[in-house]
């Protein structure tokens, strides 16, 4: 936990350097043509660092540096163990800069500093611990040919990875596909979404630190457009990991096709249900989670739980303890450890979010929250909204709005609560709250989602799988199965 009071940390963001330049071949260099773009501090609207914005010729580099790499066996053919031991040091190593990863998340997208420094940043570290010792205790097969033949299944490496990350958790992200990823002996080259580059280039140089070779991570900051691009259609990318938007995520899918044929893993976006019955028994804890489940992280979150269907009897009670939350979840400054929700991403993502609000107040019952705000007369900051009385077909219960945005929506049994969760293009999380232990196993069973938490929501850790079902994608992060993604199966048959 961070002690940090406010004026520690406005103290400390004053001192900070913000990387600006793309990291190739183990350097940072400027995009070959020297362009730009800013990156905001939405909290302020302050610029922070002018960033180099890569295009096709960047990315080229980065992929030919990463196959260099790959090819040269300079860590694609190192022993487990040595891998092993970088990734627990660069595990070290962001634990023993916790403050300005922290920082570099909240000033880059408006987070909370104090949720960055024990929520992203120890992730982070643990995910890399996790992947570094995992990856010596992972055996091949002998396949039962029988004598006079000796077939041995063992996984390799796939190659250059190209994953692109959105700007919501950063860190987090770029973090969940680098991690197995270079476990597993490969290269990477990470796009971060414009919004957060920060901490992405800070990370490939702590990387290199903890031993990584040149070459084996680079980071090339730019746009979607066109750096994205570039490296989703290139021709020597042989896997490609996304989380995004799920439009996004399609177009991956056809600069594959269009391209390569290389392998793309979706994880995209969510509108995942939170189901609490009549029969839970602790409706404050479901009030607690449900708050939490949509408000943390200004409700940027993919698998945020941001559909609460409620059993009729027990909705006015349930609403009435999410209305006081809301009421004490009001956003204020990111740097200030006191504070209970930051900034939105951008004012243009803020505008987004406010056009669904401003719709719902047409079709829905306004209960909390509801306008565009500013803190200390900067920024965009939403409040923590909630409607109530929502019809399930309505927008705001149907469309991913990625803010603090809940819909409140009335079911009457468990038929009719498992129809209107799973009717919905997107399949993330679920969560649901009962008492009843064969409810909860009937109806995990039958929710269409890649995690369903049961009193409790969006439970997740390093040892299981993270993904959807439907336009939620299909790729799994975390857990020993993320390895399936950037590994190949060779066979070597052996006449004996
Ligand atoms: P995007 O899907 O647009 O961005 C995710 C990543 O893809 C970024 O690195 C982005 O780069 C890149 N990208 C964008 N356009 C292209 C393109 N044409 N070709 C290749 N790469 C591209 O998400 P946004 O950040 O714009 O957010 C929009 C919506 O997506 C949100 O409102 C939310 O609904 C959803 N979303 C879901 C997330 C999740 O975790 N599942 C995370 C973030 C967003 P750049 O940022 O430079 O454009």
């Amino acid at each position: 936990m961070s002690e940090l009071s406010h004026k520690d940390w406005i103290g400390k963001a004053s001192t900070i350097r913000f990387r600006d330049k793309a990291f190739i071949d183990g350097k940072p260099v400027a995009a070959r043509s020297g362009r730009t773009f800013a990156s905001v501090n939405p909290a302020t609207g302050e610029t922070l660092a002018k960033v180099a914005s890569c295009g096709e010729e960047d990315v080229d580099l980065a992929v030919t540096a990463a196959r260099r790499s790959f090819e040269s066996g300079v860590w694609s053919r190192t022993s487990p163990a040595h891998r092993k031991d970088v990734l627990l040091r660069l595990a070290q190593l962001l634990r023993e800069n916790l403050h300005e990863l922290a920082l570099l998340e909240s000033l880059d997208m408006g987070k909370l500093v104090k949720d960055a420094a024990t929520v992203d940043v120890p992730g982070s570290a643990a995910i890399f611990q996790w992947y570094g010792e995992a990856i010596d205790k992972i055996y091949g097969e002998v396949a039962p040919t029988g004598e006079g033949d000796l077939v041995l299944v063992r996984r390799e490496p796939l190659g250059v990875i190209g994953a692109v990350v959105p700007w919501n958790f950063p860190l987090d992200m770029a973090t969940w596909k680098c991690a197995p990823a270079l476990a597993a002996g490969n290269s990477v080259v990470l796009k971060p979404a414009e919004q957060s580059p920060l901490s992405a280039l800070r990370l490939a140089e702590l990387a290199m630190e903890a031993g990584l070779p040149a070459g084996v991570l680079n980071v090339v900051p730019g746009l979607g457009e066109t750096a994205g691009q570039a490296l989703g259609r290139h021709m020597d990318v042989d896997c490609l990991a996304f989380t995004g938007s799920t439009a996004v995520g399609k177009m991956f899918l056809q600069y594959s096709g269009q391209s390569n044929m290389k392998q793309v893993w979706l994880e995209t976006g969510g509108k995942s249900p939170n189901l609490v019955f009549a029969d839970c028994g602790d409706l404050d804890a479901a009030a607690d989670m449900a708050a939490f489940g949509i408000f943390f992280n200004q409700g940027e979150v993919c698998s945020a739980n941001s559909r609460l269907l409620v059993q009729r009897g027990i909705k006015d009670a349930l609403v009435e303890k999410l209305v006081r939350h809301a009421a004490a979840s009001q956003p204020g400054d990111p740097l200030d450890p006191v504070s209970k929700m930051g900034a939105m991403v951008d004012a243009r993502h803020a505008a987004n979010v406010m056009r669904f609000v401003d719709a719902g107040k047409k079709t829905a019952r306004l209960v909390a929250g509801g306008d565009l705000v500013t803190v200390n007369g900067r920024g965009s900051f939403v409040q923590p909204t909630i409607f109530d009385d929502v019809a399930h077909t309505d927008p705001i219960a149907r469309d991913e709005i990625f803010g603090p945005v809940l819909s409140v929506i009335a079911f009457d049994d468990e038929a009719e609560a498992i129809r209107m969760a799973n009717d919905s293009p997107y399949g993330l999380a679920a969560s649901l709250w009962t008492d009843s232990l064969s409810r909860a196993h009937r109806i995990a069973g039958r929710l269409h989602a890649g995690t369903v938490s049961v009193n409790t929501v969006d439970a997740l850790s390093p040892m299981t799988p993270f993904g959807g079902f439907k336009q939620s994608g299909f790729g799994r992060d975390l857990s020993l199965h993320a390895l399936d993604k950037y590994t190949a199966f060779k066979t070597t048959w052996i006449k004996y």
